[in-house]
């Protein structure tokens, strides 16, 4: 197996590889060294070796290249590594790199000169060599050294400087760069994109007498007193009180004392805030506010205004950006090819940078927005792309059925398949009667039937001698598989043969004896079980199949790009089957599951009973419990669910476990009250939830761990308490643990407060089962992070883009496939800088590249 060790050294001698540009590594060379110092004690280094390595990787950024080298060789060498094979430097001639901290910052000396020489060498002008030319992978290694022009590059060829630690820059010493790192700003790179949270036009300032309640506004104006009250329920008030030439208004801050410091009379001011009325007279509660001075309004019609932590202020962040957008946007390379900028009909790269923090006007802002945006999402749709494409170069097996043989098997099942199971099963069938592994999203609302479809698809595969594999996210709900599967393939059905011996299928989870996991690996390695159903184990165990064809998650909406490529290597290129009960909307489908072909069931099997859902006001909370009661003395369960509280999960099954106590001890005493909660550990859980389907529980409290797709048919009642809180599709979610039987159903959402906005998002519920309407909306309220519930791959990048612009999306997507049609590897040339963009936005694209 490789080694940490043997990891560190490829990644070094990758660096050397690349040229000592600093980007064999994302974050940075100096970033091994998060690792390094425990690894490297792990395996007995002494400690003067260690550091040592430690501190050479430390100052990596911030070396020239011939340092740099050194550097790496002397690692190597520390390391006891053959270094002589080591590759030259790149031919960097002319200028050197800037060196060391100090000098990063430009002098004016240094200026001057790149001035004079950009100016006055004509072959900048005359020879159309482009930048990528004098980086690539050729020029690099060339032992020969030529003259060169890369010095009068921008950017790209200065990889150095935009990577370096912003605390080079001037002005920024360590106080502030540690205030700037909280804000995620660590190198240059990333000031730079460190766009504003808004901005401030002071050519559509209102003034005071236009201010009407409600309103947001931002007015600038004169302070002409600043006084602190007592108020009668001893809190202190902070009055403001502020004029422009048409009026003057009150600014209020309850227990806020220190903003005296910044009030003083006669100061100029920018105000932002929502207009509300306090004793009868207009005012802004707690405003951001800021001093400005007169040239600034003058000349800067749209000011930006940055996230601020404490030690910094808006005024020197602002000064900070601007001074380093001065001197180092000239370095920044155009990445995107003339064809991406042409088609995408976007402004480039330096002046959207430029127009992002300091825009001429309004549209030119949008233009900015808009190509910093595209990035984003091109690169993302780049990533995706290659992924699906990777996939399609793969060879499977295939595995034809008749027309004879499908029937016959549907026969067998105890109902008839809906339209919609039908077109599902007939996509399955069309993919894994191809010479590539299919790779497929089932997407179909709570009780849609995905099971069964997913079930014909693996019988295609057991046909035809493959074995197939089930992995659910909880050892509860493969248990659930297990038990469903088991009665549909090995029990006779109408008439016929069973499909499957039961000895041919097997359940592995956590809790598998170990003698019968012993039996239980032999039969899949010599073949005798042909499905096994099983938790994340059966991946990540060393569990051996003798012919592994195919594997269906279940559930798993959080199973992204990386996850599912990992999953591929596992094996022999088995054919995927991914299901959720997650509507994914369009915008995500062409994102982060663009890699996947989607079949979609829009439609439920025949006789189910919507269920009724209610909004019910805190207050009203005993109707609910009169509702559980009623459907208890009918043989059936409720469940009640507890919001996640935002002190994490702790604080959560606090409330669960409390609430629980009083529902038993309270409100239902002659009921039997059942608790599951995060904290629990799995086979705890599983052992609450299987006691519950056993009915040894009327009631099951919980907090959101029921979410995922256990089956219930007995339930009839969710009250979901503080659903304010939650998304709607997670409410959904919790919706399809009832009605999964053929009585009427009943959900029942509580929410926090008696708030009528906060209330009126809730709504939609009550209006509509489609689960994809409401997600929809929930992407829309929540945005896509939440909508996942998790910081899914590359998502961690979007800073400008927005997920749910579909239209953008769209766009992106059909000019990434362009490109890829006459590049498919972006190794041309004109796209090759686009590449290491694309290489460092996805960083596991680099991964299954040239490092592994
Ligand atoms: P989900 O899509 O939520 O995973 P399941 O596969 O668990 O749904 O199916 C839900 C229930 O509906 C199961 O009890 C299943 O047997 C039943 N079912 C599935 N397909 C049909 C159908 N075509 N007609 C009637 N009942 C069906
Ligand atoms: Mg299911």
């Amino acid at each position: 197996m490789e080694t940490y060790r043997d990891r560190f050294i490829k990644m070094l001698r990758f660096e050397a590889r690349q040229g000592y540009e600093n980007n064999a590594v994302t974050g940075g060379i100096d970033h091994l060294n998060q690792t390094w110092p425990t690894e490297a004690r792990l395996a007995g280094l002494v400690e003067a070796t260690v550091s040592q390595v430690s501190d050479l990787l430390l100052k990596y950024p911030n070396y020239d290249l011939v340092q740099r080298r050194d550097a790496i060789m002397g690692i190597l060498r520390l390391l006891g590594q053959e270094v002589r094979s080591l590759p030259a430097l790149p031919v960097f001639s002319g200028s050197k790199p800037p060196e060391g901290n100090s000098s990063l910052a430009p002098t004016e000396a240094q200026k001057a000169a790149d001035k004079k020489q950009k100016s006055t060498d004509p072959a900048t002008l005359a020879n159309p060599e482009s930048p990528t030319s004098a980086l690539s992978p050729k020029a690099t290694s060339s032992r020969t050294p030529k003259p060169s022009r890369t010095d009068l590059v921008p950017s790209q060829a200065d990889p150095i400087g935009l990577n370096a630690p912003a605390t080079v820059i001037r002005g920024i010493g360590e106080k502030q760069g540690k205030a700037l790192q909280k804000l995620g700003v660590t190198r240059i790179k990333d000031l730079i994109y460190l766009f504003p949270r808004r901005y401030d036009d002071y050519s559509k300032l209102k003034p005071i007498s236009h201010l009407f309640f409600g309103e947001e506004v931002t007015i600038v104006a004169e302070v002409q007193s600043a006084k602190i009250f007592n108020t009668k329920n001893g809190r202190k008030l902070l009055e403001a009180v502020v004029s422009d030439p048409t009026g003057s208004l009150r600014l209020l801050w309850f227990n806020q004392e220190w903003h005296l410091r910044y009030l003083k009379p006669g100061t100029m001011v920018s105000i932002s805030g929502r207009v509300e009325s306090y004793m009868g007279r207009l005012v802004i509660m707690q405003p951001d506010y800021e001093s400005i001075d007169q040239q600034q309004l003058h000349t800067n019609r749209i000011v930006p205004v940055y996230p601020l932590t404490a030690t910094i202020s808006q005024k020197w962040l602002r000064k900070t950006v601007f001074n380093t957008l001065q001197y180092w946007v000239p370095k920044v390379t155009e990445f995107l090819p003339d064809f991406v900028l042409d088609q995408g009909d976007l402004i480039r790269l330096d002046e959207a940078l430029r127009q992002v923090h300091f825009p001429d006007n309004q549209e030119s802002l949008k233009a900015a927005q808009g190509r910093l945006a595209f990035d984003e999402i091109f690169l993302l749709q780049l990533g995706v792309l290659r992924q699906k494409r990777d996939w399609q170069d793969l060879t499977g097996a295939p595995h034809t059925v008749s027309d004879a043989w499908l029937s016959r098997q549907v026969q067998a099942l105890p109902f008839p398949l809906t339209k919609a199971q039908h077109a599902a099963v007939s996509d399955l069938r069309t993919d894994l009667a191809r010479h590539r592994p299919m790779n497929r999203l089932l997407q179909g609302d709570v009780g849609s039937g995905k099971t069964v479809v997913a079930a014909l698809g693996m019988q295609m595969v057991i046909q035809d001698g493959g074995q197939t594999a089930l992995m659910a996210p909880t050892s509860i709900l493969a248990e659930q598989h297990a038990r469903t599967l088991s009665r549909l393939l090995t029990e006779p059905a109408n008439g016929q043969e069973p499909f499957l011996k039961p000895e041919e299928v097997a359940l592995l989870t956590g809790d598998t004896k170990k003698k019968e996991r012993v039996e239980l690996l032999s039969g899949l390695e010599n073949g005798r079980i042909k499905l096994l159903i099983g938790t994340h184990a059966l991946i990540e165990d060393p569990v051996k199949f003798q012919n592994l064809q195919m594997v269906v998650v279940d559930e798993q909406h959080r199973f992204g790009v990386e996850q599912r490529a990992a999953l591929r290597q596992k094996g022999s290129n088995p054919h995927l089957l991914v299901m959720t009960a997650t509507p994914i909307p369009r915008s995500l489908q062409l994102t982060v599951f663009g890699d996947l072909d989607v079949s979609i069931m829009d439609e439920m099997p025949l006789g189910r009973k919507p269920i009724s859902t209610t909004i019910l006001m805190p207050g009203l909370r005993e109707r609910a419990y009169q509702l559980v009661e009623s459907q208890v003395r009918e043989e059936h369960q409720a469940f009640i669910i507890y919001p996640l509280v935002e002190q994490g999960e702790n604080e959560e099954a606090k409330a669960a476990v409390e609430e629980k106590q009083r529902l038993q001890l309270e409100v239902f005493p002659h009921l039997r009250v059942g608790l599951v909660h995060g904290r629990l550990k799995p086979a705890e859980k599983d052992a609450v939830m299987l006691a519950f389907r056993n009915r040894e529980y009327d009631i099951l409290v919980s907090t959101s761990v029921v979410e995922v797709g256990v089956d219930i048919p007995n339930a009839t009642v969710m009250v979901v308490e503080g659903a304010d809180r939650f998304g709607l599709a997670q409410l959904h979610q919790f919706r399809g643990r009832v009605g999964r039987g053929a009585d009427q159903s009943f959900c029942v959402l509580i929410p926090t407060v008696d708030d009528a906005v906060q209330n009126q998002r809730l709504q939609v519920l009550t209006q509509t089962n489609d689960g994809f309407v409401l997600a929809e909306k929930d992407l829309e309220q929540r945005g896509p992070g939440d909508f996942l519930g998790t910081r899914q791959a590359g998502f961690m990048e979007l800073h400008m883009a927005n997920l749910a612009d579909v239209r953008m999306i769209a766009k992106a997507r059909t000019i990434a496939e362009k490109l890829m049609e006459t590049d498919p590897a972006l190794e041309s040339s004109d796209n090759r800088l686009l590449r290491l963009a694309m290489e460092e936005f996805w960083p596991a694209m680099r991964k299954k590249g040239d490092l592994s």
